[in-house]
């Protein structure tokens, strides 16, 4: 059975308080019966902080939204995120009197409050999810849709996995590139071989190993899957595959799958907020330019159906070229546009197709958009609410 999605444009006809994205986002927490469904629950509120000078992450007028419809549904919320991000967050907005509740660390001031969960996958063995979101009865999961460098963009998924958990888990996530061999040094003996093969890649997407400079390294983040160091490379030294980009999202799957083994399916609920989307990941602490145009707001009680339906508005948009870090490459055929900006093996749908096989929702969904912008909206004469409205 399709599941629903809710989604609020972030076009407008009309100039109107009403026709924007927090009365869209109001529309769609009505639509999930957010304040039907939480009373006396304690409801994480987990979402990207930001960090340093990052402007981008989601605006508390919509964070105050969520935090006031649990209150008066009778629910007892916290927004939480990583400790580094709760510790600043007022320096970007973020206080318990804007946003209307307590923000607190997932995993407390010294990251020390953490349940741990033994599950082998690749270098890891276990996994150290965050104590006070794993301690809350229900989760509404408010993500910020942005590009992202290990796995293409971050969402709803990402959100959980790497904002829910200590940083041991978090370092081992990324270590996942690396499991698998993709270096071989044996086949390059000669150093200047080697410097060739670093020199070669404009992106500094490989670098040599701290203790062993006969090891090479790729910088996962960097590197755009070009293949450039490939044509440089002695034979079969250096491989660029597949499986080592997409070990990060499986890895995320596993994490997201944990944070669900503590929430039943009906406490749970899923926000995304897909405006400023950014080239990368909102722990940049800073914020670059839109690569894309603004979309909107979405909204479900799955998981899948929601990331999915986020990808395929993004799949119908235009990358901004001009808008991407001078550092970075536009690649116009690798795909989707978060793999034009990062690389055709950072597909952001393999997070999605292992949660779906884990059994976390359905990418089969129907749409529903709670305001469709009618067109040829008329210019009203022009009243000063003041923001009453
Ligand atoms: S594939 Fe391209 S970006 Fe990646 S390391 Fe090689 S040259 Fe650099």
């Amino acid at each position: 059975m399709a599941s629903t999605v809710y989604f609020g444009s972030a076009h407008q006809a009309q100039l109107v308080p009403e026709e924007t994205l927090p009365f869209k986002l109001e529309r769609i927490i009505e639509k999930l019966q957010i304040r039907d469904r939480v009373k006396d629950e304690v409801v994480a509120i987990k979402m990207h902080l930001g960090g340093n000078v990052g402007y981008s992450t989601i605006h508390p007028v919509f964070v105050r939204r969520v935090v006031d419809a649990v209150k008066q549904g009778g629910g007892k919320p916290f927004v939480c995120d990583l400790s580094w991000a709760v510790l600043t967050a007022y320096t970007r907005g973020y206080t318990p009197e804007t946003v209307g509740c307590p923000i607190v660390p997932v995993d407390g001031p010294n990251e020390k409050y953490v349940y741990w969960y033994e599950r082998p996958f690749m270098n890891i063995d276990r996994w150290g999810m965050g104590g006070f979101m794993h301690d809350a009865t229900f989760l509404i999961d408010l993500a910020h849709i942005k590009g992202h460098p290990s796995c293409g963009f971050g969402g709803c998924f990402k959100n959980l996995a790497l904002g829910g958990f200590v940083h041991e888990t978090r370092g081992k996530i990324h270590d996942t590139s690396h499991h698998k061999k993709y270096w071989f040094a044996e086949k390059c003996p000669d150093d200047a071989s080697r410097k060739k093969i670093i020199e070669g890649c404009p992106l500094n997407g490989i670098i040599e190993d701290k203790n062993d400079p006969r090891e090479l390294h790729l910088h996962i983040e960097n590197c755009n899957q070009c293949k450039r160091c490939l044509k440089i490379a002695p034979k079969g030294s250096l491989e660029i595959r597949a499986d080592t980009f997409a070990a990060f999202q499986q890895a995320c799957a596993i994490a997201v799958d944990l944070v669900f083994s503590t929430f039943a399916p009906e406490k749970r609920v899923f926000l995304s907020v897909a405006n400023q989307l950014t080239a990368v990941c909102d722990c940049f602490g800073f914020t670059g330019l839109s690569i894309l145009p603004d979309i909107g707001v979405f909204g479900s009680n799955d998981p899948v159906a929601i990331e999915k339906a986020v990808l395929d508005k993004v799949a119908r948009l235009k990358v901004i070229p001009e808008n991407l870090p001078r550092c970075m490459e536009h690649q116009p055929n690798a795909g989707h546009p978060f793999q034009q900006i990062h690389g055709p093996y950072k597909d952001p749908h393999i997070m999605v197709r292992e949660c779906e096989k884990l059994g976390h929702g359905t990418t089969d969904y129907e749409w529903v958009d709670v305001m469709p912008v009618k067109e040829g909206g008329v210019m009203d004469t022009f009243v000063n609410t003041g923001g009453a409205a």
